[in-house]
């Protein structure tokens, strides 16, 4: 089985602290490489990724790579941050621009994540294992697909050691990213970045927000199950996990599951992929 990796977000009510924990617990058994925690943008919720990562290493034993992004963190307070993950002996990072919050000015003193990188670089030197982000279905903000390959090679240039993609249903648009990356001189590891199905409505929510396209006949079957929760969780774990074995048969060097904090469905993909 190749490398897998899960993604959680900071709990912020104890009722999710419940559920991270209990997430985290079964998720373990599964041999994650490592954890990674978002960083929710805004700078009211820096601390939050620290407590989670802290949390997830400290009791549950697991490896962690907590994500920075650019929005809300100055210089000072990104340097700051990157000493105390180092001192906590974490080894990974996923650096990210982020996306900034309607209503807030300053952006922080890095516009992107490849700024992010080279200064991670600059002050922590080879500490950190850097992910950056990639599009294999093109950043919905690029100002065409060409440019947003060229931004992404930067984001490795200035220093990443490998990335993670945002979810896709279609492996071809997977492929082709690589295919390109490549052409261009990338070496780096893409990792896919699997997104689980088990509410079809947050799901689409979701994809409209970040561009990820719902292939039509997926969307057609969802519907088709209306709220019958169960149905749409095995169609949505047998649909995954044909994609998970597609990407790994064409040479994906492993998985990285977006987990909303849940075990059922990551766990669902993960059994059929061993069956
Ligand atoms: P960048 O690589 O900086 O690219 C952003 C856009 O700017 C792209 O359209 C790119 O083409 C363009 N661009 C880049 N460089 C230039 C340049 N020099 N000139 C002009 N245009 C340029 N968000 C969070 O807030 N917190 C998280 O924890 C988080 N985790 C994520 C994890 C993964 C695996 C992924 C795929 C996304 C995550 N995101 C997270 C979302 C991410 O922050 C957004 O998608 C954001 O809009 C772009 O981030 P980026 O790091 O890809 O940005």
């Amino acid at each position: 089985m190749p490398s897998i990796s899960f993604e959680f977000f900071p709990p912020k009510t104890e009722e999710q602290r419940l559920q991270l924990d209990q997430a985290a617990g079964l998720l373990k058994s599964l041999g994650p490489e490592y954890v990674s925690v978002t960083f929710g943008a805004g700078g009211s919720t820096l601390s939050y990724t620290g407590e989670t990562v802290a949390r997830l290493h400290s009791e549950h034993g697991l490896d962690v790579a907590p994500h920075l992004s650019c929005v809300g963190g100055t210089r000072a307070e990104l340097a700051e941050l990157l000493d105390s993950y180092r001192a906590a002996g974490y080894r990974r990072i996923v650096a990210l621009r982020g996306d900034l919050p309607s209503g807030m000015a300053t952006p922080g003193d890095f516009r992107y994540a490849a700024e992010l990188v080279r200064f991670i670089r600059e002050h922590s030197g080879d500490h950190f294992h850097i992910e950056v982000a990639a599009y294999p279905e093109i950043h919905p903000q690029a100002d065409d697909a060409l440019a947003d390959l060229r931004h992404f090679k930067a984001k490795v240039d200035a220093g990443a050691n490998g990335a993670i993609t945002q979810y896709f249903f279609n492996a071809d648009a997977y492929f082709r990213f690589v295919e390109d990356v490549r052409r261009m001189g990338v070496a780096v590891p893409i990792v896919p970045g699997i997104m689980p199905i088990s509410n079809y409505f947050q799901l689409k929510r979701f994809s409209d927000a970040c561009g990820a396209e719902i292939p039509r006949w997926i969307s057609k079957r969802m519907q088709a199950h209306g709220d019958d929760a169960a149905s749409i969780r095995e169609l949505g774990a047998d649909v995954v996990a044909q994609l998970c074995r597609r990407l790994l048969d064409g040479g994906a060097p492993g998985l990285h599951f977006y987990t909303l904090n849940r075990a059922r469905a990551t766990r669902a993909i993960l059994d059929r992929l061993h069956g």
